[in-house]
């Protein structure tokens, strides 16, 4: 329905859309999310599971009302202008569409960069232009003023806009005098470093360049997760705030409000002055005594209109006979295909709009990619940690407004203003910060601190277990905590065995309700890294070509900060006949096959096992030779890499046998791998190498330009040929460790995670083992530690040629089925493939960084760029999808083939260790088993004396 505000018209052309076959009226000037909202439509797509989904968050945040338009698939409803003449859908087109070529990328430099237009990043913006600095501020909306001071939609005008909007006029009208550079449509997808800002800028790609960076990018509502709050017509607060605010229209006109905190009692009355009643607020605070009378009289001091404003509000509210319900939370929400009915405090309320606001998260993924210190706020999620003017530890960069730390409009204005001044000073302009800051400052505080004392709920009740926690992946409450009785207990940990997290939101939605069912006590580093793109962006603007051979090989490759905050298993014994370290695919794979043969295992991991490259590698089952597997210098009989090659098919057996075991295909796929020539050379070269392969005996057949297309019809036009191994394809990492976790437990492997094995000596027919949770004592021991075997080498004196490289992956959003074969390309870094969800997983060995500040590594900007230039190349349709995530891990490198077997001269010390090791993990530890326990001997070539 459309609403109305007195001295508001409507100015927008009145057009038409399509949506799925429907025809809909519009105004042009407002999102395709509005019209659809003003139509009454409110189901705007179906998961892949079939439930209905709608607009929730309503500010870009939540990807929930995702929409295929003009051929475009991933388009997020509530930020697209409605178009005439525009098809919007709900599904995934049969095909994708081509999409124009991107724009030229460029770079460009800037005194101050502001990340983010609300009042915050206005402020600062203002602030610095104004003292003479040449500014640069980005932001993704269509109109700068964020959350709070975002204008009324170009569809509408007025002729009394309220204060809140006439502040957001002010403030940008400043900007334009100040001179401020504003860039809408730009959204920041990585901080490499604090002058290493890259943008989407309307569809180029664009790389900033400033000398000191303000990062003022606001906060999202806090998930409030009930039975129920996936249903379309379930919203934020701020979702329905913007549709009813800025665009004048509501998807119904029953709506209830829910949650804590003064921004409920805001939107009722907006809609009360829009002409909606709302069926009631419930408060989860209890409604405010005497006791409260301090509070109130701090409030007043600190900030009397707005705490005139606040009164005024309840005042309107029971004017108008709208239920305000203290100390009542709500309980579900039910419906059939959309929201009908709330619950709560035993009665029933019949709704079609429901607005949630339990609070806020600062949007704090820039700030923590830069390594800038966080500490966990009060609503259990990282808030970045700043000097009063906003500045990090980095002294370049500043985090202001709620981007830092949640503290409303008039803090994030003066943290901005502080922030924009010292900025500008450091290098040299203004006269530096202005008198009357600081109290200022204090005053908001004190504000805000009162305020929330005002408003003190009780914690959310326990979460039912049908609750569904991540939203994008539809994850329960149920399965989270039956993974956390297995023993996980992390944010990553639950990530990997769950896909809690890894949606398009990237966890904006889950993670605090996570860290709420881990019970607190969590740390910043606790929480997944954030990696670029910090929201999915389009693909098609990042793809240049960028130097391939180039991996910087760590020699001691450093143990991630990350240590997990893990529960270790009870000590139980501190003795096993064989002690196997690290728990990733080599480990845990050794110690099912030791398990299953009879054998007492323990298993030790500093972190929690499957953490490490084992779940973040690109999930290939490589059989053929990779591109620099062979080259000019390969020895006749193939070398280390050819000597390894039937390996893999052996494995993939037992990967499926393993799979057979706990009764998932582990999303194995085998139906070929084809590695692409792009030129003659290109084919010559896979010639010889599938002659090489075939002396090894793996069938292979070197296809023509036909035969590929025929094969492979979405691959590029342009490539001459392929070498196809028909054993070749892919499997799911995440699926196939747990796996591995589920067998090695059912077998009796006794897991101790969280403990790090810091010496190794021999005693007698023992070995020692001290690790960082005391002793352990073992008969024999097996070192699958992949990139740190050196490390735990040297501990018994061994000199292991094992180092790490670090390598990245990156997946794009789901599209319709394009391939199924693992393709590569000749002489080139790829490996891609489509996996069951429709996205691709591109990647091929393209190194990461190492952060030495946070001690993580994280994908490069250059090669994230490279490796999807590559990729289109072979598979020019992913020039038409958005990249959701990338992340790295570190590999194992060796000379290629695997470093198995008893170690010369340590009676009792094994090694097992691989690169290719997500294939290769349930061979090598089938190998290193069969040795242990029957005495089977290791090919030469796979011993350490090879090295001589
Ligand atoms: C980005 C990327 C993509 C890849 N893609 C593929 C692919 O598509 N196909 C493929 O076959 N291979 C791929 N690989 C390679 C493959 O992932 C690795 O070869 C394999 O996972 C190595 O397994 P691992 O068990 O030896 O080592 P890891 O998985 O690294 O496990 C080592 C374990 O040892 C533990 N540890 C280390 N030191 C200690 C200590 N002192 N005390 C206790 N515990 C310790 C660590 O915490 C960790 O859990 C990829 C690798 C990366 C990084």
């Amino acid at each position: 329905m459309r609403l109305s505000l007195p001295a508001t018209t409507s100015v927008g052309r009145p057009i038409r859309f399509d949506f799925d076959g429907q025809s809909i009226p519009a105004l042009e000037g407002e999102t395709i999310g509005a019209a659809l909202s003003a139509a009454g439509i409110v189901t705007i797509r179906h998961t892949g599971s079939g439930a209905p989904r709608g607009l929730h968050c309503g500010m870009g945040a939540c990807f929930d009302c995702v929409v295929t338009v003009d051929g475009r698939i991933g388009q997020r409803a509530c930020m697209i202008p409605v178009r005439d003449g525009m098809q919007v859908s709900g599904a995934m087109p049969s095909e994708l569409t081509v999409q124009d070529p991107a724009p030229a990328s460029e770079e460009r430099s800037c005194d101050v960069l502001v990340v983010g237009g609300g009042i915050a990043g206005l402020s600062a913006a203002i602030a610095a232009a104004t003292a003479g600095a040449s500014v640069m501020l980005l932001d993704e909306r269509s109109l700068p003023g964020g959350q709070y001071a975002k204008p009324l939609a170009p569809s509408h005008q007025t002729a009394a806009p309220d204060r809140q909007f006439a502040r957001g006029d002010r403030l940008r009208a400043a900007a334009a005098t100040a001179g401020v550079t504003i860039e809408t449509g730009a959204l920041v997808w990585g901080a490499f470093a604090p002058d290493e800002i890259a943008a989407i800028v309307r569809g180029a790609a664009v790389l900033y360049r400033p000398r000191r960076l303000v990062l003022a990018t606001g906060a999202h509502e806090a998930p409030v997760p009930v039975p129920g709050w996936t249903l379309p017509g379930v919203m934020t607060t701020g979702g329905v705030q913007a549709l009813a605010r800025a665009q004048l229209v509501l998807p119904g006109s029953r709506v209830l409000i829910a949650g804590n905190g003064p921004l409920n009692l805001q939107l009722a009355c907006e809609l009360l002055a829009r002409g909606v009643t709302p069926v009631a607020v419930l408060e989860a605070a209890p409604r405010p005594t005497l006791r409260q009378l301090s509070a109130v009289v701090r409030m007043a001091r600190a900030a009397p209109d707005l705490t005139r404003d606040g009164f005024a509000m309840l005042r309107t509210l029971r004017r108008a006979g709208v239920p305000v319900l203290w100390h009542t939370e709500l309980q579900r929400l039910e419906g059939d295909g959309q929201v009908q009915v709330a619950v709560a405090a035993g009665r029933q309320f019949e709704v079609d709009v429901v607005a949630l606001n339990r609070g806020f998260q600062s949007e704090v993924g820039l700030a923590r990619a830069l390594g800038v210190r966080h500490r966990i706020g009060a609503r259990l999620v990282p808030e970045s940690i700043t000097d009063e003017d906003g500045r990090t530890a980095i002294p370049t960069v500043f985090s202001v407004g709620d981007g830092a730390a949640f503290g409303g409009a008039r803090m994030a204005e003066i943290n901005g203003q502080a922030a924009g001044a010292a900025a500008a000073a450091d290098l040299g302009f203004g006269a530096g910060k202005r008198a009357g800051d600081r109290t200022e400052q204090d005053r908001a505080k004190r504000f805000q601190a009162a305020l929330w004392r005002m408003f003190a709920a009780p914690p959310p009740p326990p979460l039912d277990g049908a609750t569904i926690v991540c939203r994008c992946e539809s994850v329960t409450a149920e399965q989270l905590r039956t993974r956390m009785a297995d023993g996980l207990a992390s944010l990553p940990a639950l990530k990997r065995a769950t896909r809690a997290g890894m949606g398009p939101c990237q966890g904006r939605f889950c993670a605090a309700t996570i860290a709420r069912l881990l019970g607190g006590g969590l740390q910043p580093d606790d929480f997944a890294a954030p990696q670029a793109p910090l929201r999915p962006v389009p693909a098609a603007p990042l793809m240049h070509p960028a130097p391939e051979f180039v991996a910087p090989l760590l020699e001691d490759a450093p143990p991630p900060v990350r240590i997990q905050r893990v529960a270790p298993m009870p000590e139980d014994r501190d003795a096993a006949d064989i002690v196997v370290i690290g728990g990733g695919a080599a480990g845990l794979s050794t110690a099912y096959f030791l398990a299953k043969g009879g054998a007492d295992v323990l298993l030790l991991d500093r972190d929690e096992v499957a953490m490490a490259a084992s779940t973040a590698n690109a999930g290939s089952l490589h059989v053929q030779l990779l591109s620099y597997d062979f080259n000019d210098d390969t020895p006749a009989d193939g070398g280390p890499a050819a000597h390894t090659l039937p390996l893999a098919p052996r494995s993939i057996a037992l990967w499926k046998q393993i799979g057979a075991e706990v009764g998932d295909d582990l999303g194995i796929r085998t139906e070929g791998g084809l590695m692409l020539a792009e030129d003659e050379a290109g084919l010559a070269w896979l010639r010889r190498k599938s002659e090489m392969e075939r002396r090894w005996g793996i069938e292979n057949h070197v296809l023509g330009r036909n035969e590929l297309r025929a094969l492979a019809p979405a691959l590029s036009d342009h490539m001459l040929g392929a070498d196809f191994v028909p054993a070749e394809g892919y499997g799911d990492p995440l699926r196939g460790m747990m796996a591995l976790l589920t067998l090695v437990q059912r077998h009796g492997v006794r897991l101790r995670r969280g403990v790090e094995v810091q010496a190794i000596e021999r005693s007698g027919a023992t070995w020692r083992i001290t690790t960082s949770k005391g002793q352990v004592s073992a008969g024999r021991i097996v070192n699958a530690t992949g990139p740190w075997a050196a490390r735990i080498g040297r501990m018994v004196g061994l000199a292991l040629p094992v180092t790490g490289t670090v390598q990245q992956v990156i997946v794009t959003e789901p599209a319709p089925p394009l391939t199924r074969h693992l393709v590569a390309v000749a002489n080139r870094h790829l490996s891609l493939k489509q996996q069951a969800s429709g996205g691709f997983l591109v990647g091929g060995g393209w190194f990461g960084g190492f952060d030495p500040t946070t001690g993580r590594s994280r994908p490069l900007r250059e090669n994230i760029q490279g490796n999807l230039w590559i990729a289109a190349q072979a598979l020019p349709a992913l020039k038409s999808l958005s990249m959701l995530r990338s992340w790295t891990g570190i590999n194992p490198a060796i000379d290629r083939a695997p470093l198995l077997g008893e170690a010369p001269g340590l009676p009792g010390f094994f090694n097992t260790v691989t690169a290719n090791g997500y294939t290769l993990g349930p061979v090598v530890g089938a190998l290193t088993a069969a040795a242990m326990l029957s005495g089977e001997t290791i090919d030469p070539h796979y011993r350490l004396e090879r090295f001589g």
